[in-house]
């Protein structure tokens, strides 16, 4: 099976504990537990060129930057027997602030350094940001408008009004992402907001009361105006950059003819197998970038390519 990032198959979530208080409490004082750090939805690193680490603080450490405790803390789960906690490192904290500058800490996007990190500190780090991502965007109650309270280690926020106590639970919101292909020629687009000469394969969010081929069906003809066939599942990839997971498919142009709506896309083309191997392609100057390599984009790409070479 394909391994998608940051869904490492060596971590255990342990829903199982999330409702021991006892436990929870105890692991918060365990020098042995790893607290994963997110600032500002960015993450801490350390290191340089591809030797980046992923900054875990111990118990002493945390005692020492956030001596009042953490508000809110994740409990991630377990990997290599240790113990996993996310917490948000508050920008307003000097003390952290200092720690930071003195430590030569660097504070970017996980999907920078992603690929590069080994596949259990990746996997929390996002795990970490989905989470508190979610927290933050779910402070008061979206039914009575109550404030809500972390429970269940940060995996329910229960609203505080007697009269309403509604649960809320994290939440995914799935996109469909698809490489078209018409033979030997495959399509990718690109959106305003990628990085410069980034081409990459269609995708958009499921919407309510969607099925999951209807959801494809529509992006690609709203976006291309192209009519798709044999649609085909390929792998999942979590993507809490903040809160999607993605559904990989391939499927078939019935035509090549395109009717690009600018307003969704910025420009689409069709690439030979040549164009994608050499990165260049006729009507785009200065050549062009496939996806980042931890994306499922990417892998639609690669696994394509390799499938016509
Ligand atoms: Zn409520």
């Amino acid at each position: 099976m394909l391994q998608p990032f940051y869904a490492s198959s060596e971590i255990n979530r342990h829903g199982d504990y999330r409702n021991d208080e006892n436990f929870l409490k105890k692991i918060m004082m365990d020098p042995r537990t790893k607290f994963i750090p997110v600032y500002n939805g960015k993450n801490l690193f350390k290191g340089f060129d591809q030797n980046i680490n992923a900054i875990k603080f111990d118990y002493s450490l945390l005692k020492k930057l956030l001596p009042n405790g953490i508000s809110d803390p994740i409990f991630l789960g377990s990997a290599n027997k240790f113990y996993y906690v996310g917490f948000e490192l508050n920008d307003q904290n000097s003390e952290a602030k200092k720690w930071i500058e003195e430590n030569d800490i660097i504070i970017d996007d996980l999907r920078k350094y992603g690929p590069t990190l080994n596949d259990i500190d990746g996997s929390f780090l996002a795990l970490t940001n989905g989470m508190n991502f979610w927290q933050k965007t779910h402070k008061f109650c979206g039914v009575c408008g109550y404030k809500n309270s972390s429970k269940e280690g940060g995996f329910v926020r229960v609203c505080s009004n007697i009269k309403c106590g509604k649960s809320h639970f994290p939440r995914t919101d799935p996109a469909i992402i698809t490489l078209i292909s018409h033979k030997e020629k495959v399509l990718l687009g690109r959106s305003a907001r990628f990085p410069e000469g980034m081409y990459s394969t269609l995708a958009g969010f499921v919407e309510p009361g969607e099925s999951l081929e209807q959801a494809l069906e529509r992006e690609v003809l709203e976006e291309v105006g192209v009519k798709v066939k044999n649609i085909k599942y390929f792998h999942s990839q979590p993507w809490p950059f903040p809160a999607s997971l993605m559904l990989g498919f391939f499927a078939e142009a019935e035509s090549t003819e395109l009717d690009i709506d600018y307003n969704e896309i910025e420009d689409a083309h069709w690439f030979s197998l040549e164009e994608l191997k050499s990165l260049k392609h006729p009507s785009i100057k200065n050549g062009f970038k496939l996806p980042r390599i931890d994306s499922i984009a990417r892998r639609l790409v690669d696994t394509w390519i390799n499938e016509f070479r």
